[in-house]
């Protein structure tokens, strides 16, 4: 595995990104980790040129995610629990 290549930073890398002009870094390329790829990214001439490691790794966010609304839960799964 590969780690991120941002200073002190020991997450592991989840991101090659790519540096063209006119970023200081320009014909180079970098390995991140999620934040630090969002975060670099946000520069100019800055693009992830592939997202590394295992598949699960870059999976976006889904919208409907546990705890936002508790309330709508019962009424789609959880059939299991129904009582007598
Ligand atoms: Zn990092």
């Amino acid at each position: 595995m590969r780690r991120c290549t941002w200073r002190d930073c020991t997450q592991t890398a989840a991101a090659r990104v790519r540096f063209e002009l006119p970023n200081l870094l320009a014909g180079s390329e970098r390995d991140y980790c999620q934040a630090h790829t969002a975060q670099v990214c946000a520069g100019p001439g800055t693009w992830v040129q592939r997202w590394l490691g295992p598949r699960r790794a870059a999976q976006p966010v889904l919208p409907g995610l546990p705890g936002a609304a508790p309330a709508g839960r019962s009424s789609e799964r959880g059939r299991k629990g129904v009582g007598p």
